[in-house]
């Protein structure tokens, strides 16, 4: 594996107790878990292994160094995301004719794993910027194709999902933003809440709704910036995910020409779910990239840190615990290539494992992240020590793109109502 970002920074910023233990923090951060059975790269190809290797030095050396920064300016890093889109992490799974990478979901997971090693909130931005680029794509037609989705991949352009209101969260499908149409025009009115890049990005991908009530009644508009009666929130103070601005979305009569409607009338929930089938496997592949960075740094501490005369890796209570997180680690990574793998053969069970895979990997990874940070004791709750802000940046993972509540909801409905 390639030089995990993290641990580069942390050798960087060295650690507060004294030389020795910063020399051996260096040294033990070269075991990068090859050996241990926790190594993302085993079992992949070699063109996947190549890009693998792309995405991590590329976290380890634009993005680790940036990252405390970032979080602590609320910095939106567009000339890193740009340098990120010339190496084809702007439309990962977007098709090459309108300047895609045209890979597979899996591919997008192990690429997004690596990358949020180096930064997690600006990996998950990246993410959704790719999520809204594919449904331009997939459901867009040429005209619309051609004239986004090139801007979107070399990320000249910056997007944004705009599904969430004020008084719809979880029941999605209840949104209230109305979009009447006039002539040739749709007259939007209403807001959207919570959006990743709002304010700062170019293109809104907006759920709204132009008929009767429920699922049914939602379409799916492009909107561009700049467009009259479109305007922005304050933006919002976060805990986490700092790297990215969260507004909210506002249309005042905001007149959006009739052509760019993705898909049909009536059809923008099912494109609004069809995208976040990805989304969440690609925002369960950035917990992924946290926690690995989380186990790693966790290991480096324990067999520096001396307490009661001996390192804490000699503690037999802290071995266990850590071999419990390097499990529950690889189990993830699984689900999540099983989930991505049933997703691009478009298997009947891929929503359900999709779900499954949000729902176990972005708990079960915040619990290790946050059990690294627990062994790193009073250090691990400073800024100086980046296991802080994995936990952080992946708190929101459990909330967003379906909280992990709608995720069980959705796995047991599909169980209940197929006998
Ligand atoms: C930092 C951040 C970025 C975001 N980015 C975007 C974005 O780019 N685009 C976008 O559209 N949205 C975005 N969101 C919104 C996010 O998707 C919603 O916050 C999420 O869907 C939950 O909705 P809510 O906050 O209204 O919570 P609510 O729906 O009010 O839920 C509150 C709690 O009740 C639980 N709950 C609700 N109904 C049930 C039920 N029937 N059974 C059991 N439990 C239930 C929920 O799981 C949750 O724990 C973002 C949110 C955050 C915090």
């Amino acid at each position: 594996m390639a030089v995990l970002g993290p641990l580069s920074r942390i050798s960087r910023l060295g650690c507060n107790l004294c030389r020795n233990h910063r020399l051996v923090l260096n040294r033990s951060s070269q075991k990068r878990g090859i050996s241990s059975g926790i190594d993302p790269s085993y079992g992949l190809t070699d063109e996947q292994k190549e890009f693998q290797k792309v995405a991590f030095d590329f976290a380890a050396n634009e993005m680790a160094p940036h990252m405390a920064e970032w979080d602590q300016k609320e910095i939106f890093p567009v000339e890193t995301m740009r340098k990120a889109a010339q190496l084809g992490f702007g439309g990962i799974y977007v098709r090459p004719e309108v300047g895609g990478s045209g890979l597979s979901r899996l591919d997008t997971s192990i690429i997004f794993e690596a990358l949020s090693t180096g930064c997690v909130s600006t990996t998950a931005y990246i993410s959704i910027h790719n999520m809204c680029a594919w449904m331009i794509d997939t459901f867009g037609n040429d005209e619309q194709r051609k004239k986004f989705c090139p801007d979107l991949c070399s990320m000249e352009k910056f997007a944004s999902y705009c599904l969430t209101e004020p008084g719809s969260g979880s029941d999605a499908a209840s949104l209230l933003t109305s979009a009447q149409r006039k002539g040739d025009h749709y007259i939007l009115n209403g807001s959207k809440a919570f959006i990743s890049g709002g304010g700062d990005t170019d293109v809104y991908v907006v759920m709204c709704r132009t008929g009767s009530k429920g699922p049914k009644g939602i379409s799916c508009l492009v909107v561009e910036k700049g467009t009259p009666g479109l305007s922005f929130g304050k933006k919002e103070k976060k805990v986490g995910w700092n790297s990215q601005p969260t507004r909210a979305v506002i249309f005042e009569d905001c007149a959006v020409p009739v052509t760019c409607r993705l898909g049909n009338e009536g059809q923008g929930f099912n494109i609004a779910m069809k995208g976040l089938n990805g989304g969440r496997i690609n925002i369960a592949s950035c917990s992924l990239g946290a926690a690995h960075a989380s186990v790693l740094l966790a290991r480096d501490h324990l067999l520096v840190r001396k307490q009661f005369g001996e390192t804490l890796a000699n503690n037999q209570f802290l071995q266990f615990k850590l071999a419990e997180m390097a499990t529950k680690l690889v189990a993830s990574r699984l689900l999540v290539r099983e989930a991505a793998t049933a997703l691009q053969e478009n298997r009947a069970d891929a929503v359900s494992l999709c779900s499954m895979a949000k729902l176990f990997v972005t708990d079960e990874c915040f619990n290790i992240c946050n059990q690294a940070l627990q062994m790193h004791g009073g250090y691990g709750y400073l800024k100086d020590y980046a296991v802080q802000q994995f936990v952080r940046d992946i708190r929101v993972h459990q909330i967003l793109e379906g909280t992990n509540e709608v995720m069980r909801m959705i796995i047991s409905r599909n169980l209940l109502t197929e006998s």
